[in-house]
């Protein structure tokens, strides 16, 4: 059952309108029973809608796919992607629709996607499903990340279908509605890459400017400087992913952005004690997308994306590949900039000296401390209070020895007021292992409640509040080996 329903949203469809054979338009399967399990109140608002209007009926069947979206058809896009290394010419949203763009309150574009609406042509053997546990997952994921400051897409809804997903286990069903500033990937390129109209590319390269780095569309090389815009957002996002501890986990082609915000929070998860072979999929066994990894696989999927521009970037071959590959050197100079700045702040100190944190980060590995909780004791420490931070190490004397150089560093500066500035910079609450799971245990089985609380904590990591202890504190020593999954 399909019906058009009262106007929430004003849908446009430019992606399907201008890049035809990029998607299919397609439509959700229906579910008999849906109910909201969790709305994001200050997202709708952000999208000019009326969070009580979504809660109704009409907005509960519209986020689930059972409703059709006024004036669109809703599609399903087309992509390829490297995964784990492999080519895979033809994957696209398995289960997954765009149900339509809209021009938010401060006039960006933002995809509204649906995910677990159904099996598309693109579903190959999968159920075209999801459950309830993985879809909350990425709504705390991802507004943990938001309030982190740290560009993502965000989750505006989840519903339950109220059917079974056969998983290992029969699990509830449920529907997350998602909001992104576009779904454009590197898979995307990937697969107009691979179509038989040279014409294709371009489109899609110049819809990509215009709706992402439209001043690129001014530079004497567009599609360079285009690649160069994508190459920097991506520098600066996976810095940010490094320095609060976020291990994505399936940082295959399709699963990163062209506008430089996190996607697809599959089995991604926070490392707690600093280990740059932090890995948490299950299917990850050669970590290669293990923590420490993270720049360099980034920068390795750049490469395939720049493959992709080569015929743009120059009609002479061997110019392009030359232009590209300069272009893609230069990730790791701005990586480096961006995680060495993000790395001063997080200390407190002005200018970037690496081989302190180079120093510190090999202390903290030698000693498994508590990535998170170790830049929250060092401000104590600013204050007057150094036990907490020293009792962090097995041998404090090491931190002492290092703690002297990065007072030097700190020269005259107020002690408090370099305590109040890396506060804000270095979550108290992050999404922790434990946490989460406890919380969509609870979910999975019928209560919100841990989950409401959880992301409540998460939407203000920066401000420490008495009663919050447990959310701020690793996990208990039986919890683990910590272990994720993809397309649950
Ligand atoms: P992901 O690991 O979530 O990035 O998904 C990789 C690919 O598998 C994408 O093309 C998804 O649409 C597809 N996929 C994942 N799970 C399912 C499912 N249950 N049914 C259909 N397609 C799926
Ligand atoms: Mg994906």
């Amino acid at each position: 059952m399909s019906v058009a329903t009262q106007v929430l949203f004003e849908f446009d469809d430019s992606y399907a309108r201008e890049l035809p054979g990029m998607s299919v338009p397609w439509t959700a399967t229906s579910v008999p029973t849906p109910s909201l399990l969790v709305l994001n109140e200050e997202l709708a608002a952000e999208l000019g809608v009326d969070p009580d209007a979504l809660r109704d009926a009409n907005g509960v069947a519209l986020l689930v796919g059972n409703a059709l979206p006024d004036g669109v058809s809703p599609t399903a896009q087309a992509y390829s992607g490297h995964q784990f290394g492999g080519f895979v010419p033809l994957l696209g949203d398995g289960r997954a629709l765009l149900l339509g763009e809209v021009l938010d309150i401060h006039g960006c574009r933002r995809d509204v996607h649906l995910k677990g609406s159904g099996r598309t042509p693109f579903a190959r053997g999968g159920d075209g499903k999801a459950a309830v546990g993985p879809m909350l997952r990425e709504y705390v994921m991802g507004e943990a990340m938001h309030a982190l400051g740290i560009p993502t897409t965000r989750a505006l809804a989840v519903v339950a279908t109220g059917q079974p997903v056969a998983r290992e286990t029969t699990l509830p069903g449920a529907v997350l509605a998602r909001v992104a500033a576009s779904h454009l990937r590197v898979g995307t390129f990937q697969y107009a890459a691979l179509s038989d109209d040279p014409a294709l590319l371009r489109q899609l390269a110049d819809y990509a400017i215009a709706r992402h780095y439209p001043d690129a569309a001014e530079a004497p090389n567009p599609y360079l400087e285009f690649y160069r815009r994508v190459i920097d957002a991506q520098a600066s996002l996976v810095a940010r992913w490094m320095l609060a501890g976020f291990v994505h986990g399936v940082m295959n082609t399709d699963n990163m952005t062209i506008s430089g915000e996190t996607i697809d929070y599959g089995p991604c998860a926070f490392m707690e004690s600093y280990s740059p072979t932090t890995v948490f999929s299950s299917i990850d066994h050669g970590g290669r997308y293990a923590y420490g990894n993270q720049p360099l696989m980034a920068q390795w999927n750049l490469a395939r994306f720049g493959e992709t521009l080569l015929p743009l970037i120059d009609e002479n071959p061997d110019a392009a590949v030359e232009a590209a590959t300069d272009m893609v050197n230069s990730f790791p100079e701005r990586y480096g900039s961006y995680w060495t700045s993000g790395m001063a702040a997080k200390l407190g100190v002005p200018a970037g000296d690496r081989e302190l944190y180079g120093d510190l980060l090999t202390l903290l590995q030698a000693h498994q401390v508590d990535f998170t909780g170790f830049f929250r004791a060092l401000s104590a420490y600013l204050r007057g209070w150094p036990e907490p931070v020293r009792s962090l190490f097995g041998k404090p004397e090491a931190f002492d020895a290092w703690a002297d150089r990065w007072q030097v560093l700190l020269g005259e500066v107020d002690r408090h007021a370099a305590a109040a500035a890396m506060d804000r910079v270095n979550p108290v609450y992050i999404p922790r292992n434990h946490l989460v799971e406890e919380a969509l245990t609870a979910a999975t089985a019928g209560d919100l409640a841990l989950l409401c609380r959880l992301v409540e904590v998460l939407t203000e990591p920066f401000t420490e509040r008495p009663g919050l202890e447990r959310y701020a504190l690793p996990a208990p020593a039986g919890f683990g080996p910590y272990v994720t999954y993809c397309g649950t």
